[in-house]
């Protein structure tokens, strides 16, 4: 049988989110304020998140119930299928069994809408009415515009300047959900007019949206802000896909050697492997765990683990995490979402205690690797989960290498139904690629605060 599909029904859609706090050997670090160096409480991210999130952010319960209203809007994708990718195996003739769970059919194309929902619902239940944000490629930005539409919020969003020129339908797409769409750095705040001012021409970065999203969000009372990533609370909703993958898994009868997944700021990665790490930390299952990143923005691979700002104009509290500097400015790559100095706290900490690898990968060899995915199982992959690919694939041929057959899982993080640009230039050899630039990453980590 050359199509194998793993389906769950309604009723199989998680009814809690996993926090993977209740199992780590230890807590991730406080996160600090950059004023006073001393760790932050509640009332410091109020101006910025509704208190239900903030609860969400520092939990230490193992689950935490996801809203009835959440469960009835995740039906229009979830559970979200799981397949076996028979006709890539056959193509690599590898012993490998490679199994992919599919985020692309939600409404907007992503695994994002998965916390763009209960964000949403959580600051409508709040009384709030508009959320900022910031967009890399746009997936973030078209998902908490599709949410905010549903909960009756308006949306605002800063959209990486290059990004912004590269994919315009994905502005059209948020505008279709009704949200504002500025290219950043923007004139429209102190942050953005800054960066202008520096660089007239700047391709703009996540970490500069970012600062403009959260300036917008601190001075105005009935705005708050959205983040897509990074964050616990964010990293925590995206479980529901790991918690699928591990039913769709135990139907497969096939239990995962290796999981993979791509990381810009680490939430697919997470949403994926958190549930399993979890059961592997409660002594349940046993496999490996592979975050892949950029090769030009190695944040993982290359950075250090230290306190660092989460934006460029250093708004955000202090977290500690694999960082390039939030002055780094990533090379314009198509992977936009990848783009990011840092990495999520969590992730950081789970590198470091060593319950998962990291890799870095060329954006040449990924878009080879998108192709071959596209050309066996029909799914043209978002230029981010290419990465994600690339490693299965190299994973898969390894074990060619090694004539053994192990049991590969990785996450379909996207489509890339909006990033035909991206594919066109790899085609018409337009695209290049970037090596990790240590001297601009040390330049940045100058600019690093002196704390922790
Ligand atoms: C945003 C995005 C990513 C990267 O973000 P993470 O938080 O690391 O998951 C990866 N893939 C797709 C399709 C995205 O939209």
């Amino acid at each position: 049988m050359e199509t194998q599909r793993f389906d769950l029904s309604s009723e199989d859609i998680p009814k809690n989110y996993y926090n993977i706090v209740a199992d780590l050997p230890s807590p991730p670090p406080a996160v600090l304020h950059p004023g006073t160096g001393q760790p932050i409480g509640p009332d410091d991210l109020a101006p910025l998140f509704p208190m239900a999130l903030i609860g969400q952010e520092v939990s230490t319960e193992r689950e935490i119930p996801i809203p009835e209203p959440v469960r009835e809007i995740y039906q229009l994708w979830r559970p979200s299928p799981l397949f076996r990718a028979r006709r890539l195996e056959k193509l690599l003739d590898t012993p490998a069994r490679i199994y992919y769970k599919y985020e692309g059919l939600s409404p907007t194309g992503s695994h994002k809408p998965n916390t763009a929902v209960p964000q949403a619902f959580y600051n409508k239940e709040a009384g709030i009415k508009r959320l900022s944000t910031e967009t890399g490629a746009g997936q973030w930005g078209s998902a908490l515009a599709f949410a905010g539409k549903l909960f009756g919020l308006e949306v605002e969003v800063y959209m990486v300047k290059v990004s912004y020129q590269q994919k315009p339908y994905r502005r059209s797409m948020m505008e279709t959900f009704g949200a504002t769409v500025h290219a950043s750095p923007s004139d429209r705040t102190a942050a953005g007019r800054k960066f202008l001012a520096e660089d007239p021409d700047s391709p703009g970065s996540l970490g500069i949206a970012i600062s403009e999203a959260v300036e917008k969000a601190a001075s105005d009372e009935g705005t708050k802000y959205s983040l897509g990533s990074v964050l616990n609370h964010v990293l925590l909703h995206q479980t529901v896909i790991g918690q699928e993958a591990m039913r769709q898994m135990e139907l497969a009868g096939d239990p995962p050697d290796i999981i993979i997944a791509c990381a810009g700021g680490g939430s697919n990665f997470s949403g994926l492997a958190f549930p399993f790490l979890g059961a592997k930390l409660r002594g349940e299952l046993d496999c490996r765990f592979i975050a892949v990143e950029p090769a030009s923005c190695p944040s993982l691979t290359q950075g250090q683990y230290t306190y660092d700002f989460g934006d460029s104009a250093h708004l955000t509290p202090l977290v500690k995490m694999h960082t390039l500097g939030n002055g780094f400015m990533p090379p314009a790559i198509h992977a936009g979402g990848l783009r990011y100095h840092g990495m999520a706290p969590l992730v950081s900490h789970v590198l470091e205690l060593g319950l998962i690898e990291a890799r870095a990968v060329e954006q040449l060899a990924c878009f080879a690797a998108g192709v071959q995915f596209a050309e066996t199982e029909g799914i043209i992959p978002a230029p981010e989960t290419t990465h994600a690919i690339r490693a299965a694939i190299d994973e898969a041929l390894l074990c060619k290498e090694e004539g053994i057959s192990r049991t590969i899982l990785f996450n379909l993080s996207g489509h890339g139904n909006f990033d035909m640009q991206a594919y066109d230039d790899y085609f018409a050899g337009r695209l290049q690629d970037y090596a990790f630039d240590a001297t601009a990453a040390a330049a940045a980590w100058e600019g690093l605060p002196a704390v922790g």
